[in-house]
Order: structure tokens, then C-alpha cells, then sequence
């Protein structure tokens, strides 16, 4: 009778180790499987944001570099070097607030009265695509990069001031 409950006891001990056992590695793959599940994204609203205000080309020389060849002692804006030729966008929704020839050192120009309350200003372009007063829509084509104004070679200086700001009255560029 002894023997056969110290037997039942080694039963139960074994199989209640055995269980331990088997749990740990059953719950680590379990969690392993959440960690694989995708994440999904908000399609529409990554499509619906601008990428670059030259589509398919990114930054070569940023905003706020200190250099003295400039009247501000750095860097107004963004630029993006890209072939003469190269389409620029509106980077939001907006309205035209100015598109002439007449911007001194910065050429060709347009300004982009966004939505957002502040101006974007397209700056040494070869193309205007829009005239003063013009509704856009982000992702819409404005113009052209060139190489007008004082400049080495093509590409689009791109500034972002508050709306009805000057040389200097700038941030980062942000949208
Ligand atoms: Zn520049």
C-alpha cells in the first residue's frame, strides 16, 4: 500500500514536470507568432503626402548651413540638384500667391499660399506651369527646375515661410 502511493506520487510528479516543461516553449511560440503578424498602414494616407517638391529626388544641400556668401549667414532653404527640366509640386493643397521672373538671385519663382497657413517658395526655375491666384492640389505640377537667378547649376532652392514672409523669415522646411 506504501509502495504504491509513493509510486502514485512519483506519477503525478513526473507528469506535472513534464507539463511545466512543454508550457514554456509552447507560449515563446506562440509569441513569436504575434511578432510576425504585419502591421497594416494607412494606405490612403501615405499616398495622400508629398514626398519631395521634386518628385524622385531628395535633398543635397539643407536648410540652415552657415555660410557667409549668403545675406542671411545660412541657408534659407532646401536644395534639391536635379537636371534642368524636372518637374516640381505643390508639396500641399493651396493657392498661387505669385509666379514671375522677378526674384533677384532667386530668378524664376513661385510662391505656394498652402493650407497649412504658410508660403512655399520655388525658387531658380526654367518653367512656370501656373499663374497668381491658381488653385492647387498637392502632388500638382507648378513648374520646372532650372537654373535662373544667381546659381552654379539646376536645381530648386525651397523655402518655407509664414504667409506674406520675407528673405530670412524662414524654418526648415516642413509639410
Ligand atoms: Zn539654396
Amino acid at each position: 500500500m506504501k509502495r504504491n502511493m509513493s509510486f502514485a506520487v512519483l506519477i503525478l510528479v513526473t507528469v506535472f514536470l513534464s507539463c511545466n516543461k512543454n508550457e514554456k516553449p509552447a507560449t515563446e511560440a506562440q509569441d513569436e507568432e504575434i511578432a510576425q503578424t504585419p502591421v497594416p498602414v494607412q494606405e490612403e494616407a501615405v499616398a495622400a503626402r508629398v514626398a519631395s517638391p521634386v518628385p524622385g529626388y531628395g535633398v543635397s544641400y539643407k536648410y540652415g548651413i552657415k555660410d557667409p556668401r549668403y545675406a542671411a549667414g545660412y541657408h534659407t532653404g532646401d536644395d534639391y540638384a536635379s537636371p534642368k527640366g524636372s518637374k516640381v509640386v505643390a508639396v500641399l493643397d493651396g493657392t498661387i500667391a505669385w509666379s514671375n521672373n522677378n526674384g533677384g538671385a532667386y530668378g524664376t519663382w513661385i510662391g505656394l499660399r498652402a493650407t497649412n497657413g504658410r508660403d512655399y517658395v520655388y525658387c531658380h526655375l526654367s518653367v512656370r506651369s501656373v499663374s497668381t491666384g491658381a488653385k492647387v492640389v498637392a502632388g500638382q505640377k507648378l513648374g520646372e527646375v532650372g537654373a535662373t537667378g544667381n546659381v552654379t547649376g539646376p536645381h530648386l532652392h525651397f523655402e518655407d515661410r509664414p504667409k506674406g514672409g520675407g528673405y530670412g523669415q524662414v524654418r526648415k522646411p516642413t509639410w
